[in-house]
């Protein structure tokens, strides 16, 4: 495959010319491909229409960084049992395979003529485009939060620095320390996320022998993913450290004081010596500025093969497309760029394709070797991507079955990233 440094693809585009211009249909060049972000849902897809037309298509992926956390396990760098080293990852083998890596901001698509902006005055032109950008974080929807104010409060619900930030501060806490998250509303990234997040806080400070320290989570939804899981394993494992409070019982957000270190509800003002926001959310900005998005923030996707509903040459997967009844993971990410790989692979380079079906499970880790899950299969189905199989875990399981379940999660790790990275 032809390999495009950052400069020839500048080069190429600005000079609005031969070969790369020619649309695939009339000319001999290659059809092209570009995928913006190279998280779970991107990465797997540059990676897989790259290896199935075994370079007959032109794959470019656009990613601003030139390493990338996973927020997936981050919660167990946050409970110590990983370092960020072990969940940094970066796109060396990507390149190397062939997919042309450009490290960039996609900062405009014009859809009318399929063309990418990258910084400055790049264009770049596209048969397909897959928009895998993830999600941007509703400052606003906690009264007080800012990205300023993250410095202070870290969200860390997208990786790296933040996450950083957390564990940092979290392991600075002496004894008597008041820890308060606030979850997000629905929906958002990884619904088991926060409270596996609550879990390793309680473990870190078990393992640092607190006996005063208190973790208050105040939620705005009345119910959580794997709710009674947790609950059960908080109680067996940290009894009377975590106070989980539903809309009911705290009577709603009032507002944070970045400078204070003050979470104000109607029930309480709690001054926190580690405060975790985290915030609302929506899919990732230049899936909105390129208005592939609906009300919902979110952008709604053809079940049968991720096309955008608004634009059938784009592809949304991952985070930033509204799934239907999946769940927003790097697994459903995973498993919906897999089909969006097959159907360009089909529609550019003649791969064969096959019905959609996808597939998610989220394992979440409450204590040492006690890891529960939720998971399912999915098919189109009543315009969306509907739950056909679904299992969970079980209060009162054996310890070896939690222990099997860690070791699944470990498994699926090394899995993914291999996906995503080579
Ligand atoms: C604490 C936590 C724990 C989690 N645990 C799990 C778990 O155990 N299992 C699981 O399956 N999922 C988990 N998740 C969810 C998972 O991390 C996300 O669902 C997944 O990362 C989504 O992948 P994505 O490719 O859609 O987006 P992202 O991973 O966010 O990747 C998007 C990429 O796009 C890039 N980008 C954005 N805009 C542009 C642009 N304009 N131009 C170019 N590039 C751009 C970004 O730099 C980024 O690298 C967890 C999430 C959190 C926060």
């Amino acid at each position: 495959m032809t390999k495009l440094t950052r400069r020839s693809f500048t080069t190429l585009a600005g000079a609005a010319m031969v070969p790369l211009f020619a649309p695939a249909v009339i000319g001999q060049a290659k059809p092209r491909v570009i995928v913006i972000g190279g998280g779970p849902g991107g990465g797997t897809v540059a990676r897989y229409v790259n290896r199935d037309t075994k370079g007959a298509v032109h794959v470019t992926l656009v990613e601003p960084n030139k390493t990338f956390s996973t927020c997936f396990f981050s919660n167990l760098y946050v409970g110590g049992y990983r370092d960020l080293k072990s969940i940094t990852h970066n796109y060396e083998k990507v390149a190397k395979e062939g997919v042309n890596v450009v490290h960039d901001t996609v900062s405009a698509i014009d859809r009318d003529k399929k063309l990418v902006h990258l910084g400055g005055s790049v264009r770049a032109p596209y048969d397909r485009l897959v928009v895998a950008p993830g999600i941007d974080l509703k400052w606003d929807s906690v009264p007080g939060y800012s990205e300023k104010a993250s410095e202070t409060m870290p969200h860390a619900w997208k990786a790296g620095p933040q996450t950083e930030l957390l564990v940092n501060k979290l392991n600075a806490l002496n004894d008597g320390a008041t820890i308060v998250m606030v979850a997000p509303p629905n929906p958002y990234r990884c619904p088991p996320g926060p409270y596996e997040r609550v879990s390793m806080f309680a473990h870190v400070l078990k393992t640092k022998g607190h006996t005063r320290s208190k973790i208050v989570v105040i939620d705005p939804k009345p119910t959580f993913s794997k709710q009674a899981l947790f609950q059960e394993g908080w109680e067996k494992h940290y009894p009377g450290v975590i106070e989980w409070q539903d809309p009911k019982m705290h009577g709603g957000l009032k507002g944070i004081d970045a400078s204070t270190g003050e979470v104000k509800t109607d029930l309480a003002n709690y001054k926190a010596d580690l405060a975790n926001i985290i915030p609302a959310q929506m899919a990732g900005k230049i899936a909105r500025d390129a208005n592939l998005v609906d009300a919902s923030g979110w952008c709604p996707i053809d079940p049968e093969n991720m096309k955008s509903k608004v634009d059938p040459n784009i592809f949304v997967v991952g985070d930033a497309c509204i799934p239907g009844d999946m769940p927003k993971s790097a697994f459903s990410a995973n498993s919906q760029a897999k089909v969006a790989a097959m159907i360009i692979g089909g529609e550019l380079g003649n791969a064969r394709t096959f019905p959609a079906r996808y597939s998610n499970t989220c394992w979440s880790l409450i204590e040492t070797d006690d890891n529960v899950k939720v998971g399912g299969t999915y098919e189109p189905g009543e315009g969306k991507l509907k739950a056909v199989n679904t299992f969970i875990s079980q209060k009162g399981e054996g310890e070896d079955l939690r222990k099997t379940n860690y070791k699944e999660s470990q498994d699926w790790y090394a899995s993914i990233v291999s996906d995503v990275f080579g």
